[in-house]
């Protein structure tokens, strides 16, 4: 059995509460107005947005999540979210291991886990991010360094249900720039064997590509084998550039 698609925004550090009311209400009323089956669909604004995402969403097929929680339930942690928390304010995702996060705060594939471990405890799906940078591919390690993410950031005690890996090369992270479809194939199949070397049910895991995808490469991408959906950056602010997108998902 093969995962339901999913099709998860990150807006990362933008929008405002006007604009995240007007982009989230704009898919809300979308996805009630579609005729076809929709894959899941999820938004993660910024942790200050949530709830302004959260009402704009209500009644709608659209959930929401968050980009990142700490691994502790609450404390001294200035400046951070717990997943207890994300929870408490409706979320059903979060993102963890986002090669921004791992870039910008110092994040190991360690602390990944400890993150997933905690939004799993706070019943969050976690989509945890892995990826090469372009020195990494360009010496030939894309698939070592994918291979030790998902070994080192995959919480043990996870299922396919519970979680949702996303490959994201960092490289292609905002660039423009995407892998050719037989390379997304070939790193969503290391993902995939990653996981099965400790998972029983690794045909049923969402692995989602991330990197670049805009309306106008998404049905190339999204018909990878492999691919069950997509982790969208920058076109996920653009509501009818995000919806062609989603229109464009694995029907499953
Ligand atoms: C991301 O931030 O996860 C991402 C894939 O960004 P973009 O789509 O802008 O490349």
């Amino acid at each position: 059995m093969t995962a339901q698609a999913l099709i998860a925004g990150n807006w990362k550090m933008n929008g405002s509460s006007a604009s995240a009311k007007a982009l989230a209400g704009d898919l809300a009323a979308r996805a009630k107005g579609a005729a076809a089956k929709l894959p899941r669909i999820a938004l993660c604004p910024p942790a200050a947005l949530i709830s302004t995402v959260a009402a704009a969403v209500a009644g709608s097929a659209v959930a929401f999540g968050a980009q990142d929680c700490h691994a502790k339930d609450k404390g001294a942690h200035t400046g951070d979210t717990s997943a207890v928390l994300l929870k408490d304010l409706g979320c059903t995702y979060v993102i963890v291991g986002h090669s921004e996060r791992r870039a910008d705060h110092g994040e190991s594939n360690e602390s990944v886990r400890a993150k997933a471990e905690a939004a799993l405890a706070a019943g969050l799906v976690p989509i945890i991010c892995v990826g090469e940078t372009e020195a990494e591919r360009d010496a030939g390690k894309a698939a070592d360094v994918v291979r030790a993410q998902v070994a080192g950031s995959v919480p043990a005690k996870s299922s396919a249900a519970s979680i949702v890996i996303a490959y994201e090369p960092v490289w292609a992270i905002g660039t423009g720039r995407t892998p050719t479809p037989d390379d997304v194939k070939a790193m969503h199949a290391v993902v995939r064997e990653t996981y099965a070397k400790s998972h029983s049910d690794s045909a049923d895991l969402a692995i989602l590509y991330g990197g670049s995808v805009k309306g106008s490469n998404a049905a190339t991408l999204l018909a990878v084998p492999g691919v069950d959906g997509a982790l969208v950056g920058g076109a996920s602010l653009d509501a009818a550039d995000f919806w062609t997108i989603i229109e464009n998902a694995p029907k499953r």
